[in-house]
């Protein structure tokens, strides 16, 4: 039917890349619409992915990139006029005339979605508050496939999920009807990582480099639920990201009323806001990543170079 679009979220993974060969497959070409969101904390392996699954399918994907300019300006303004006196548990609520220009000095939109979403929070995301996903991917998504449905389209947003991928996945329905003219596909969700990387393989679509590199999954670099181990491992093969974030965690933090914030955990009990940066910054954990038997050794094996396929997926031919 002309009026339908089927709307394929691609990250780069391999879920996303099937999921947009099984649209190709089954869809008049012009009703599929691939989009990816950019993060703007992604490795330059997932741009050439992307360069090479539109060469490779001979498709465009939109590319949709969050701006917070607004919001980051109306939090400057903010910060500039906080008067407030009120005090909670005897701490004042306003900032302070230091804090003030220390912030002041550093908010202004960069251009990149995940660090100007992480200056207007005055923090990074956590497991608790994972505000990156809604605000970098989810809401723009949405926001695309809405100005479709206002253009009179009914849309069929595809999406790479699979059961097996984690508890909160496993009752994933396989169709859904998310709202008027907007339904949920998810051709995948009986297979299994194998059976993906599999099907690819026959249509002879490579996957992304990244998985024969120690990831197993792709997403952003890192990701704020990164494991030990993968953070070990991009660490070593890819410590330009680490300064990345370092030098991050040192922006997020001058605008931060507490005056320090950290990528990769953001609760800890102790007051003193320099001590918790001291324990978690991104450098700190990369040491805690190298160790083992609950961080307390440290593991020689982490000293090693990478020098073979690490693939969780043993993809290594
Ligand atoms: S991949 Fe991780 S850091 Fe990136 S948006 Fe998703 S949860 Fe957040």
């Amino acid at each position: 039917m002309d009026n339908i679009r089927h709307v394929i979220s691609v990250s780069g993974g391999k879920d996303s890349a099937a999921t947009l060969l099984l649209a190709l497959e089954r869809c008049p070409r012009e009703a599929v619409v691939p989009i990816f969101c950019d993060t703007g904390n992604e490795h330059q392996a997932v741009y050439e992915y992307l360069t090479y699954l539109e060469q490779a399918l001979d498709i465009t994907i939109h590319r949709l990139k969050a701006d917070f300019s607004e919001q980051i300006a109306a939090k400057r303004r903010f910060i500039a006029r906080d008067q407030r006196t009120r005090r909670v548990n005897g701490r004042r609520v306003r900032w302070s005339n230091k804090a003030k220009r220390r912030a002041l000095e550093v908010l202004h939109p960069t251009g990149n979605p995940f660090l100007d979403l992480c200056l207007w929070k005055g923090r990074f995301p956590s497991r608790k508050a994972q505000f990156c996903t809604e605000e970098l991917k989810r809401n723009m998504a949405v926001s695309f496939q809405i100005d479709l449905i206002d253009a009179d389209y009914r849309v069929v947003s595809w999406q790479g999920v699979r059961r097996d991928e984690s508890l909160n996945r496993r009752n994933a329905k396989k169709i859904e009807r998310i709202g008027p003219s907007l339904y949920a596909f998810r051709p995948l969700v009986e297979w299994t990582a194998m059976q993906v990387f599999d099907y690819c393989a026959s249509k002879n679509l490579r996957p992304n480099p990244l998985y024969s590199q120690g990831c197993n999954r792709v997403g952003c670099m890192p990701c704020i639920n990164v494991s030990k181990m993968e953070l070990r491992e991009i660490a070593s093969r890819w410590p330009e990201h680490i300064a990345r974030i370092s030098e991050w965690e040192h922006m997020v933090g001058c605008v931060s009323k507490r005056g320090a914030s950290t990528f990769l955990t953001d609760s800890h009990d102790a007051a003193d806001r320099r001590e918790v940066f001291a324990d978690l910054n991104i450098h700190a954990r990369v040491d805690w990543s190298k160790t083992s038997r609950g961080g307390k050794q440290y593991d020689m094996l982490a000293f090693l170079e990478p020098v073979a396929c690490s693939s969780a997926y043993g993809l290594c031919e």
